[in-house]
């Protein structure tokens, strides 16, 4: 059995996977904006035991709505190392990508050569946080023994693989044209000297896009895949290398989570015609942005026979979208399924196959 808490997360993604015969794995995907540790996690994360055990935390990649929560759930792990005291949670692995590791794997040492660029790049508010909260991360992960991506060794990039408990870990983001094209950024910032090449790909969401790490979890004949932001195109193709995709056939998950809370920018037709889900889980809030986007929800609709039937979950009460997806289920099959605001998280059980 997959079970999943998708948190209040509001504009950002956090949620738990848990699986095992009682469901005693555990993976913390994400920690949504810095406010949502305090809020959510930290209680939830409570409730599993004391100290709570985690087999892995993952950081689909390094921008506030994800890693805000993170970085702070990895500094009481630090101060009460630094203390003394016993640690808040017992992690056992952490697994997340810089974009530094990233453009190293193509090209040792080009990371390097541009990091005074990128400290000029800093400056700006959108790459500053985002660098920072990396570099936090990775400051915890050494004294905390969590570096290395254990058990991937390095970048965690299309085809990598890993068995965790009954578990099977596929990862299909970033794929090489991804890294390529992060590679070839930072080439450009380098030969221009020019930092505003680089914050122009923070801004512009390409660079933490392009970085995301996409999961596809496999657990007792169940799946699951986990976009982070990535770009809808980048997923197909990395399903594609993989062969789970031939263009003839649709690629069929029991769960997915869309790429970047539901945002018309990273998806298209293409992308719900290709992969197809019993439960469509959006994270957002619609306050911060208008995700998800209202095209998104028609092109997923769009792409379902009327009488399929599926589940569209939205991780909070979100007036706009909830309107479109009444529209769009006159004389459809499928539901909708809003979280509880009274409830902690949105629970979404997949059950064993018969
Ligand atoms: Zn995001």
């Amino acid at each position: 059995m997959l079970t999943f808490d998708f948190l209040d997360a509001r504009h950002g993604d956090c949620f738990l996977v848990h699986w095992g015969p009682s469901g005693e794995r555990v993976m913390l995907v994400d920690g949504g904006p810095g406010g949502v540790y305090g809020a959510t996690l930290r209680g939830r994360l409570r409730q599993l035991g004391d100290p709570p055990h985690v087999d892995v935390v993952c950081l689909s990649h390094v921008d506030d709505d994800h890693a805000g929560g993170l970085v702070r759930l990895f500094r009481d792990m630090r101060q009460a190392q630094q203390d003394g005291e016993a640690l808040p949670y017992a992690v056992d692995a952490l697994w997340f990508n810089s974009v530094e590791d990233l453009v190293d794997r193509r090209a040792p040492g080009l990371s390097a050569s541009v990091r005074p660029l990128m400290e000029r790049a800093a400056a700006d508010a959108a790459v500053g946080a985002s660098y920072r909260q990396g570099r936090d991360i990775r400051n915890a992960a050494g004294p905390l023994h969590l570096d290395g991506n254990v058990p991937f060794g390095g970048p965690l990039t299309e085809g990598a693989e890993a068995e965790l408990a009954d578990l099977d870990v596929t990862v299909v983001a970033p794929d090489e044209q991804a890294v390529r094209e992060l590679e070839e950024r930072w080439r450009e910032a380098k030969a221009r000297e020019d930092p505003g090449v680089i914050t122009a790909g923070y801004t512009d969401g390409s660079v933490p896009n392009l970085s995301s790490i996409v999961l596809l979890l496999r657990h007792e004949g169940r799946t699951a895949l986990l976009t982070g932001d990535a770009r809808g195109d980048r997923v197909l193709a990395g399903l594609r290398e993989l062969g789970l995709l031939d263009g003839a056939e649709p690629f069929h998950v029991d769960l997915l989570k869309l790429p970047h809370h539901g945002s018309g920018r990273n998806v298209d037709t293409d992308f719900f015609e290709q992969v197809r889900a019993d439960h469509y889980v959006i994270s957002a809030d619609g306050v911060r942005h208008h995700h998800p986007d209202e095209e998104t929800l028609r092109m997923l609709v769009g792409s379902r026979d009327p009488d399929e039937e599926y589940v569209v979950h939205l991780t909070n009460h979100i007036p706009f979208a909830e309107e479109e997806l009444a529209r769009l289920g006159e004389g459809r099959a499928f539901g909708v399924d809003v979280r509880d605001p009274a409830g902690q998280a949105l629970l979404i059980t997949i059950g064993d196959r018969p």
